[in-house]
């Protein structure tokens, strides 16, 4: 037998086991100090109250034998995906039923859609950004070439013209960087996808943290979308399901390539690969798009911008260059004194007790940046930003 030899060709993910072993060596050496972290991309609030009320009835629907559900339909119950749509028309967009595909993850969904792709294609992925699309790639052994993500181009790379790629990844507001691209900069790319016969793959996970209107939330707010672009868009940080998985993928009827529906081709890997989310899990879903999950779920979202505030108040303060916050949970700081991402992770350790995640461990051309998030306690972000601001002070 033969094995997959792209697995060789995985770089080994050391960033949050090094995060991890430098904090214990740390909190084991100075037992006394007070640890905030301020790395990690994982929500920290609990569930809305509809969010669990759905949940709740529908484990008791499930106890019973006139409402007990089996298999559900792989791309999602129908009052689920209704949802949705409705969801997406509030925002001007129309989409069909069938072009909405419910998953247990953005992550699965992302990695799960090159199916549909041979292996001949070049994939264009932005530096830095989420690793799940560089290593869903090298396992598969694909080409990729990389777009740089860099200061001077706000951290938002625009099509070039003398790049060919079949793929594009954009990340839309970003992790790690925070960075949004505006009506006109996306446009650029769906004119480039839709001249180069490209697919588009549209990460919108972050959507909910946009406040500002030029921002698009979904790829197909702009025109001519449907004929190259896929979104993936999940309930992780809009509602608090990390723990509790549940996502969206959009596949427009209208997009083909090679004579083939890339709508039909997704309907019939899901069904053949994919049994769908849990029947409980879907009606906490449908909970979160309600007027009452809207406001429940939109508060937690403003209490992880307020905390994104917070720490961009303490750079300002600090005089330090950073961009994300506005749209996004991620704050994307340089390191100040021209320090490399790494020992900018030690010296904010040693000095203000708090942890972020190093921005090369995102790309390279995430060297020399730092990501701090949102996503913490109010009060110990509070506490965080401070010694953040006196640690970069006093150097
Ligand atoms: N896309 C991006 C950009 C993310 O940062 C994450 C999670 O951190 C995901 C997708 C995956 O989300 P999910 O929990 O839906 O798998």
């Amino acid at each position: 037998m033969k094995i997959n030899e792209n697995y060789k060709n995985l770089a080994e993910s050391y960033l949050f086991s090094t995060i991890a072993k430098r904090v214990n060596a740390f909190t084991g050496a100075h037992p006394e100090r007070e640890i905030i972290r301020l790395g990690i991309g994982d929500v920290t609030l609990p569930l809305a109250r509809p969010v669990v009320d759905a949940l709740r009835a529908a484990s008791a629907e499930m106890g019973e034998k006139a409402t007990f559900r089996g298999y559900g339909p792989e791309q999602g119950y129908d009052f689920l995906r209704a949802a949705l749509r409705e969801e997406y028309a509030r925002r001007g967009v129309s989409l069909e039923e069938n072009e909405i595909f419910v998953g247990d993850g953005a992550k699965s969904d992302i990695g799960n859609i090159l199916d549909l792709f041979d292996v001949d294609n070049t994939v264009l992925v932005p530096d830095p950004v989420y690793p799940v699309y560089v290593d869903t790639n090298v396992m598969a052994g694909r080409r990729i070439v990389y777009a740089a993500a860099t200061r001077e181009n706000g951290f938002l790379p625009m099509p070039d013209a003398s790049v060919r790629a079949d793929i594009i990844y954009i990340c839309s507001p970003n992790n790690p960087t925070g960075a949004a691209y505006r009506r006109t900069e996306l446009q650029a790319w769906v004119d480039y996808a839709n001249q180069n016969g490209a697919v588009l793959l549209f990460d919108a996970a972050y959507e909910r943290f946009i406040t500002e209107p030029d921002v698009p939330h979904s790829i197909f707010e702009l025109e001519g979308t449907k004929t190259c672009a896929i979104e993936f868009c999940s309930l992780s940080k809009t509602a608090g399901f990390t723990g509790t998985r549940c996502s969206y993928t959009i596949v427009p009827a209208a997009l083909e390539r090679g004579g083939l529906r890339l709508n039909a081709m997704w309907l019939r890997r899901q069904t053949t690969k994919y049994n769908g989310v849990p029947y409980i899990v879907q009606r906490a879903a449908a909970a979160v798009f309600t007027d009452e999950g809207r406001r429940a779920t939109g508060e937690a979202i403003d209490y992880y911008r307020a905390n994104a505030a917070v720490i961009a108040a303490a750079l300002d303060e600090a005089g330090v260059w950073y961009c994300g916050g506005r749209n996004s949970p991620y704050i994307w700081m340089a390191c100040p004194g021209g320090m490399k991402s790494w020992d900018f992770f030690d010296f904010l350790l040693e000095r203000a007790g708090v942890v972020g995640t190093p921005g090369v461990g995102f790309g390279a051309e995430g060297e020399g940046y730092f990501r701090l998030t949102g996503f913490g306690d109010a009060e110990k972000t509070k506490i965080a930003a401070q010694r953040l601001r006196d640690a970069i002070a006093a150097l």
